[in-house]
């Protein structure tokens, strides 16, 4: 058949240029101890950032969940599956988030990838004349939804606050939308959002961030890049994952109540999926707790001295560690062949640290991502290092 041998020649190219990917196998929760394809590992992969993901308190509380709620919503938001436990948490998101953002509402979502595409196609279809400005480095799910949008799209360069403020002075759009991630995904720097936050404020346009990496491990209560830079407007409409550092699954919108309640009327991947299992959302509560409570905070801590180390005890010539002081802490190899054997050579070792490669970052800046949870232990850590350190000398 001519389509499936097109397909064929097409995977063939993928894997010459050692671009195929494949997945494993996890056979045990997500802890940095696993069981992956029958063989015993340590994981540096996950976002899992506190070590939440397979927490016995949360998992006794999804439990908890689908006794109280069952397994499955049924329907969507707004037909039937709208439970008491969705809205228990968005009550408890809003108001978490409320000193930050003015007339608070959040709004849950199956996925951080649909709450992207619901806030930019919400945006653009409340005016015709839109214009979304997208930072370079920004996540799939913010291009795709500004592609659906098919409002005007312009890429403003990764960090250039002074470009991005010359391209808002030369815009005749009515309805501006800045957009960014707060943690660059595959690189672990953070954007400038006070410098966003004052351009987007001088030119009456909206700040859309995504925190899916901030969420949870920024800030002293883990409430995100928001209240890391101490933010406070209602230009700010906030995405959160919730299937990260939170360890569960989801994701959020929190902005000013009209802006949600638009997304209600108006978004698209909102109102034509099924809602979430509600017990998902009643785990989210136990999670939430944890992560603002003094355990999410030594939890947090215990990160931050682990990133540390990993930053002081590394030394190589040929690879180095990008500029980032968060969990995300690539490595950066260059040729996809050369980031792809390393991380097999660490996977024969039994250390599982992921290759990233075009088109997911640039041509030429293939990487090693390395994420660090709060799971981890300083051996852990050791022991990664110490791997590195013999594979460069022998390479
Ligand atoms: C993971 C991620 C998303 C998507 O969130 P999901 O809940 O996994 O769909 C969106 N933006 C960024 C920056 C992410 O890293």
């Amino acid at each position: 058949m001519k389509l499936i041998q097109q397909l064929e020649h097409q995977l063939q190219t993928l894997n010459d240029a050692s671009l195929l990917r494949r997945r494993r196998t996890a056979e045990t929760a997500c802890t940095p101890p696993m069981q992956v394809d029958g063989q015993a590992m340590l994981a540096f992969c996950s976002n899992d950032y506190l070590g939440l993901a397979a927490y016995p308190r949360i998992v006794a509380a999804l439990q908890e969940g689908a006794a109280l709620y069952g397994a499955g919503s049924g329907a969507s938001h707004l037909i039937s599956g709208h439970s008491q436990a969705h809205a228990l948490l968005e009550q408890r998101l809003a108001n978490a988030l409320s000193p930050y953002l003015t007339s608070a509402r959040a709004l849950y979502f199956c996925t951080g990838y649909m709450a992207n595409l619901a806030i930019l196609t919400a945006l653009a279809a409340a005016d015709s004349h839109t214009e979304i400005f997208s930072e370079q480095h920004n996540h799939a799910s913010l291009i795709d939804g500004a592609r659906l949008s098919k409002a005007t799209v312009t890429i403003y360069p990764h960090s250039d606050t002074m470009a991005l403020a010359h391209l808002l002075n030369a815009s005749t759009a009515s309805n501006k939308i800045v957009v960014t991630d707060s943690v660059f995904s595959m690189d672990g720097d953070l954007a400038p959002l006070p410098d966003l936050l004052a351009l987007c404020q001088q030119h009456d346009a909206w700040l859309v961030i995504d925190d899916a990496h901030g969420f949870g491990t920024l800030g002293a209560r883990g409430l995100g890049a928001l209240e890391h830079f101490q933010l406070q407007t209602p230009h700010i409409i906030y995405m959160g994952t919730l299937g990260k550092a939170a360890g569960v699954g989801g994701a959020f919108v929190a902005a000013h109540t009209s802006v949600i309640e638009w997304l209600i009327q108006r978004a698209r991947p909102y109102i034509y999926t099924t809602a979430a299992a509600p017990a998902l959302a009643h785990a989210l509560l136990t999670s939430l707790d944890l992560m603002q409570s003094d355990e999410g905070m030594a939890r947090r801590q215990h990160l931050q001295k682990l990133i540390q180390q990993l930053q002081t005890s590394l030394s190589l010539q040929r690879w180095r560690l990008m500029p980032s002081n968060t969990a995300i802490q690539p490595l950066l190899v260059g040729s996809n062949a050369a980031a792809m054997q390393l991380s097999q050579q660490l996977y024969a070792q039994g250390l599982w640290v992921p290759a990233i490669r075009p088109p997911t970052v640039p041509e030429g800046t293939a990487r090693l991502r390395i994420t660090l949870s709060a799971a981890h232990t300083t051996q852990d850590v050791e022991k990664l290092v110490a791997a590195l350190h013999v594979l460069e000398k022998n390479s």
